[in-house]
């Protein structure tokens, strides 16, 4: 491999740095005359690192753009400390001159080292992080205030003599206490690892202490040329040059560096410690200052860490709450989520979805939406206090319970159900707000959040779908569960081979008592004898494109059951529920004709409800099959009426034979008043538009009493009958339906 020349240059420096110092090291060890002053040694091998170091800084210098004025100006210093050296050695030396020049050069060192310290540690920090220069205070402070009351304060004390010679006295030990403060706070503030950064913290701590020991020797006496002392000068400049020899520069940032408390910590104890001291010795002024100094470092920098803590605290906050009701938001419910799925915790996972919200925001605006979810949180967070209920989005808001023995989670979400059932007053309306709930449970379902919520949102969009309001999750509603291909097979087969069952629930006509009908309602028996309910394969049956073989197979079936009927019933109405897909059925006017021909069925005798869901999501292509429908003489019902939202303008574009009122509004007719309200304005509806009204859902007499006292024209209810099989209704006919017979045709 091929090395860059720099890299074989830095290495020779650095091997000359370390060489040359070990070298003057043991001219100090092995000294021929301890004491005596040496040119060849004091001057000549003393200052070959100083010169190599300055080398070492400018070759850097060259080679690091982002600190090429931090390595030139130290550079500059180290240069002028060796010239200081050889003229303190050679000229005041001899002369015994103080303050001289050599004095001057060696104190304008300081400056430059100052500078470039401040200049790399800038550099190398990526951006400016108050707390983090507080934290290098309370450390610079700390450790100066140290070193003057138990070192340097005897020498700042020391004022006697001439102006220059007092002057020179002190601004030695004053210029150690500066490199000390910015060596310590350039130190603890870049809290970096490489090794060059402590190479050149630890040449100028060893500088610093070097000029310490020195002075407190001089002011003692006790210094002699050629000691041990001399290593330590040499040797800060070995340290400093190796520095310099490192690659590039990298930047830290201070917010992602390991941030170490320590020195921060001993320095705030050590001040407090010297305060307390300060009380029962006498200690140098400058000590108690700089002692109260990084005290007041510290006090800012806790400030600083609650303001950050308080505004980390309320930036969390606001990552995890909705804008809009204040309600947790989706993250919020996830955290909480996987929190809450302990291995044993018995939770159920429930999503609610307002029905008909896309209504209410177009028709009324986006103000008077954003005003229906703050009630609706409201209600929620009412009913859920103590349970994680976020917002997850739009109109959907998700919630988890935890489920003690006993507990039913369709029980709760019930009573949330009825929270949201009162009426609500908006932009001068009073509207009802209902919704859709889909619950799974941990662990029966799933034991992971992503599975759950899944479920959950199958379960919502199940409940949606059959309009139960609340859903449990099971397998058979999941499209994406593995045995949920086998049964779109089985279904296939069982279409194909006229395996579906129809159960017949009769209808009566409330004017005269008598049977009027019957609506056929498919069921699936599979192989292994178990009876399917078509809300449970309708469904998959739309999605897999069956639903054009099941309503052929059904329509086919349920006409020639009919037909079928002994003569004295052949006045009797047949209704077969067709599917919203149907209406994309170009051909299936055609085909219910020919079906009708064959059994010789007239077309009015048969009633296709379709519900009113299915037909307000397409139309203008509803308009077009039920016309054509209608043209061959077939009987059309908006099944479901009253839970699809359709406007009156929708349904008088639409011309139809019979509204269908959905069982929600007729099963608790005899107990709600509210209900009985829209029961009537429906049948009002119905007269003006001269269609015929059918209520289902009826469930006691009482119900059946006030539909007919309210001019309802049909009734359909388990209270009447249940749907039969073929067996079943025909004994039902036998024992009650009148025993004329109208021929057909
Ligand atoms: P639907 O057309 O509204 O049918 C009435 C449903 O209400 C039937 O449920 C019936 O058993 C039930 N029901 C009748 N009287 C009462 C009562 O007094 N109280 C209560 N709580 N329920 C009553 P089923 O048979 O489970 O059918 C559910 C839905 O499946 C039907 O609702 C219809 O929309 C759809 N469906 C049924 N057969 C077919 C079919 O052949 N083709 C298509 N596309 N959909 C069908
Ligand atoms: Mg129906
Ligand atoms: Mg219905």
């Amino acid at each position: 491999m091929r090395r860059r020349s720099g890299d074989g240059g830095t290495v020779r420096l650095r091997a000359a740095l370390v060489a040359s110092w070990l070298a003057f090291a043991a001219s100090v060890v092995w000294r021929p005359d301890r004491g005596e002053y040496q040119p060849w040694l004091d001057v000549g091998l003393y200052n070959v690192p100083f010169v190599l170091a300055t080398v070492a800084c400018l070759t850097r210098a060259s080679r690091d753009a982002a600190q090429r004025s931090a390595w030139r100006v130290l550079a500059a210093g180290l240069a002028v400390f060796t010239v200081g050296n050889v003229w303190g050695s050679l000229v005041t030396g001899h002369d015994g001159s103080y303050p001289s020049l050599a004095d001057a050069l060696w104190l304008s060192f300081y400056g430059c080292a100052y500078v470039a310290i401040v200049l790399i540690a800038r550099s190398r920090l990526d951006r400016f992080s108050p707390s983090t220069w507080l934290d290098g205070a309370v450390g610079g402070f700390g450790a100066a205030a140290l070193a003057v009351a138990f070192v340097l304060g005897p020498m700042l004390a020391d004022t006697e003599g001439r102006f220059s010679v007092v002057a020179t006295n002190l601004a030695y030990p004053t210029a150690d206490i500066l490199l000390i403060i910015l060596v310590v706070t350039a130190g603890t503030a870049l809290r970096d690892r490489a090794w060059s950064w402590w190479s050149l913290v630890a040449g100028l701590a060893v500088l610093c202490v070097g000029d310490i020991v020195y002075l407190l020797q001089e002011f003692d006496d006790a210094y002699t040329e050629g000691g041990l002392l001399d290593l330590s000068w040499p040797l800060g400049m070995m340290l400093i040059g190796l520095a310099a020899c490192a690659g590039g520069s990298r930047t830290v940032d201070p917010d992602v560096a390991p941030r170490h408390f320590t020195v921060p910590t001993v320095f705030t104890v050590s001040s407090v410690g010297l305060l307390v001291l300060g009380q029962r010795r006498e200690l140098a002024g400058v000590a108690i200052g700089l002692a109260v100094a990084a005290i007041v470092a510290a006090a800012l920098r806790t400030a600083l860490t609650v303001r950050e803590v308080r505004s980390l605290a309320a930036s969390r906050r606001e990552a995890r709450t909705d804008d809009l009701t204040g309600l947790a938001n989706r993250r919020a419910f996830v955290e909480g989520l996987d929190a809450a799925l302990r291995p044993g915790a018995a939770v159920a996972v429930m999503i609610i979805d307002l029905d008909g919200f896309k209504e209410v925001n177009d028709s009324l605006g986006h103000d008077t939406g954003d005003d229906l979810l703050r009630i609706v949180a409201a209600r929620l967070q009412r009913e859920f206090a103590g349970s994680v209920l976020a917002r997850l989005g739009g109109d959907e808001f998700g919630v988890f319970v935890t489920v003690g023995p006993g507990d039913d989670p369709v029980e709760v979400a019930r009573r949330a159900m009825a929270t949201l059932d009162e009426p609500v007053a908006l932009a001068d309306l009073v509207v009802r707000i209902s919704a859709s709930i889909g619950i799974a449970l941990h662990p029966q379902h799933g034991s992971h959040r992503r599975e759950l919520l899944r479920f959950a949102d199958i379960a919502m969009y199940e409940a949606k779908r059959r309009r139960s309001t609340i859903a449990l999750y099971d397998r058979s509603i999941d499209p994406e569960a593995p045995d949920r291909l086998r049964l779109v097979g089985e279904l296939r087969d069982a279409i194909e081979h006229r395996h579906l069952e129809l159960h017949y629930q009769p209808t009566l006509d409330l004017a005269t008592g008598r049977i009027h009908g019957m609506e056929a309602l498919v069921r699936w028996r599979r192989a292994d004898g178990s009876l399917l309910y078509p809300d449970s394969f309708i469904g998959p049956a739309e999605r897999a494109g069956l639903i054009q073989p099941l309503t052929r197979a059904v329509l086919e079936q349920a006409i020639a059951f009919r037909a079928d009927l002994p003569a004295r019933h052949r006045d009797l109405r047949l209704s077969v529920n067709i599917s919203g897909h149907d209406l994309l059925d170009e051909t299936l006017a055609a085909y219910v004709t020919a079906q009708l021909e064959r059994h010789a069925m007239a077309a009015d005798h048969l009633t296709l409800e379709i519900t009113e869901t299915a037909l307000v999501a397409d139309l203008d292509r509803a308009r077009r099959s039920i016309d054509a429908l209608r043209l061959h003489g077939i009987r059309i019902s908006v099944d479901d009426f009253g839970v699809g939202y359709s406007s009156m303008a929708q349904l008088v574009g639409l011309t139809v034979d019979e509204l269908k009122i959905d069982r929600t509004f007729v099963t608790d007719l005899a107990s709600d008043r509210r209900m009985e309200a829209i029961v009537r304005s429906t049948v009002a509806l119905g007269r003006a538009l001269r269609l015929d009204l059918v209520a289902e859902g009826i469930e006691d007499e009482r119900s059946l009493v006030v539909l007919r006292d309210l001019g309802c024209d049909i009734a359909q209810g388990y209270h009447i009958a249940r749907p039969l099989p073929p067996e079943q209704l025909l004994a039902f006919l036998a024992e009650r339906a009148p025993a004329v017979s109208t021929p057909d045709r």
